[in-house]
C-alpha cells in the first residue's frame, strides 16, 4: 500500500544477517509514522519467515531459482512483489547483492535508488535519505518526495531492535506469494558459488590489524612487517595493490572490494588512504599511519601519524617490543 516501506530480507545458507533487523526496525519508523506497514519480502527461504519479527506481513516467495541469488530471478521476483503492494519505500542491504539488484529494480520499476544511504528521516509526507558519496568522504541528502523509491542501506546504519528476533517486538503474519510468470524460462542459472579458499585468518575478527600498503616496495620487505605483526599478536592486512600483486591472498583486502574491518588498532604502513581503501578501515577504534608522505590522506582518517620510512619504523618497532 501507499505507506508501506518494504524491506527484502538479506540472508545467506540459511541464515539472515543483522542488518535485515536494521532495516525492519527502520522501516517500521517510518511506515509507522505515515500509518503504513512494515512488510517483508522473503525470497527464497520460507523456512526462515518465523525467525523475522517487528515487521507487520512476511511475503514470502519460493521457487527453486530463488534459493540462490541470480539477479534475473530475484529482480523478476520481487518487482512482482513492489508492483502489487506499491510500497513508499524498498530497503535492501548495500551488500554486492543488494547494490546489484537496487540498480535493477530501479530500472525495471522507474524508482530512484539511492545507494549507500546511512540515515532515513520522514520529512512529512517526504523521506529524506542521507548517503555516502566519494567513498564515504562526503554525504549527500537526497530528498525521496515521489511516491516510491529504493534505498540501499549500509550494514549497521541503523540499531538493531533491543528484543531478541530480526526485527524485535511481535511475530508478523506470514503471506505465500506465487512466484511471477517466467521463472521456468530464464536465460541465467546459478551453477555454484566460489568461496574464497579456507584456512586463512578472518581479518574481520581481529582486534589490532597491521596494514601494508604499496609503499612497501616489494614483498621481501613484508617479513620485517610480519614479524612486528607477530609482535603485536596481529595478523596482516593490505591495500588492493598488494593483494593485486599476490603479496598477500585476497583475503587480506581492505577496501571497497575487500572487507570491511572494525578493529580496536589498525596500523598502516605505505598505505595513502584512497577512499576505496578508507571505505573498508575509517570505523576502526585507533587508526595509526606511517606514510612519508605528510599529505597523503591517511592522515586525515589517524588519528596518530608518522612520516618516517616505514623501513626504518618497522623493525625498529619490533625491536622495542621484544
Ligand atoms: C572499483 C575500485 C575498487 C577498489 N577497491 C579497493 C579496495 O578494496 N581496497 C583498496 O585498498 N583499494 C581499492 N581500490 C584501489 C584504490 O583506489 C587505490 O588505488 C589503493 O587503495 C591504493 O593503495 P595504496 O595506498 O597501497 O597505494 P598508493 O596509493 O600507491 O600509496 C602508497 C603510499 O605509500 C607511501 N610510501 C611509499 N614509500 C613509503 C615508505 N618507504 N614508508 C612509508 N610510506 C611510504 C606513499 O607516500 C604513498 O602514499 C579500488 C579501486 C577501484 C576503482
Amino acid at each position: 500500500m501507499a505507506n508501506d516501506i518494504l524491506v527484502l530480507a538479506d540472508h545467506l545458507r540459511g541464515q539472515l544477517s543483522d542488518t535485515t533487523a536494521e532495516l525492519v526496525g527502520k522501516a517500521k519508523e517510518l511506515a509507522g509514522a505515515a500509518g503504513g506497514q512494515a512488510v517483508v519480502a522473503l525470497l527464497g527461504a520460507a523456512d526462515l519467515a518465523g525467525q523475522i519479527t517487528g515487521a507487520d506481513t512476511v511475503v514470502t516467495v519460493d521457487h527453486p531459482t530463488l534459493t540462490d541469488y541470480t539477479p534475473e530471478a530475484w529482480e523478476k521476483t520481487l518487482l512482482h512483489i513492489v508492483n502489487e503492494r506499491q510500497p513508499r519505500l524498498v530497503l535492501i542491504a548495500n551488500t554486492t547483492i543488494g547494490m546489484d539488484l537496487g540498480a535493477g529494480l530501479s530500472a525495471a520499476w522507474g524508482a530512484p535508488l539511492v545507494a549507500y544511504t546511512v540515515r532515513l528521516e520522514a520529512e512529512g509526507s517526504d523521506i529524506v535519505a542521507t548517503a555516502q558519496v566519494y567513498g564515504g568522504k562526503l554525504l549527500a541528502e537526497v530528498g525521496l518526495d515521489g511516491d516510491k523509491g529504493i534505498c540501499t542501506v549500509v550494514a549497521g546504519s541503523f540499531p538493531a531492535p533491543e528484543t531478541t528476533g530480526t526485527g524485535g517486538g511481535g511475530s508478523p503474519s506470514v503471506e505465500t506469494v506465487a512466484p511471477p510468470a517466467g521463472l521456468d524460462d530464464l536465460k541465467t542459472s546459478f551453477l555454484t558459488m566460489v568461496e574464497p579458499e579456507g584456512g586463512d585468518v578472518d581479518i574481520t575478527a581481529a582486534e589490532i590489524l597491521v596494514s601494508v600498503g604499496r609503499g612497501i616496495g616489494s614483498q621481501e620487505n613484508l617479513e620485517d612487517v610480519q614479524e612486528l605483526g607477530d609482535a603485536l599478536g596481529a595478523p596482516l592486512s593490505a591495500s588492493r595493490p598488494v593483494t593485486d600483486a599476490g603479496w598477500l591472498p585476497k583475503t587480506r583486502q581492505v577496501g571497497k572490494s575487500g572487507l570491511k574491518v572494525k578493529p580496536k588498532v589498525y596500523l598502516t604502513f605505505g598505505i595513502s588512504g584512497a577512499p576505496e581503501h578508507l571505505e573498508g578501515m575509517r570505523d576502526a577504534e585507533l587508526i595509526i599511519a606511517c606514510n612519508t608522505d605528510a599529505n597523503a590522506p591517511i592522515f586525515d582518517v589517524a588519528h596518530y601519524g608518522t612520516t618516517v620510512d616505514l623501513v626504518v619504523l618497522v623493525p625498529a618497532m619490533t625491536e622495542s617490543l621484544g
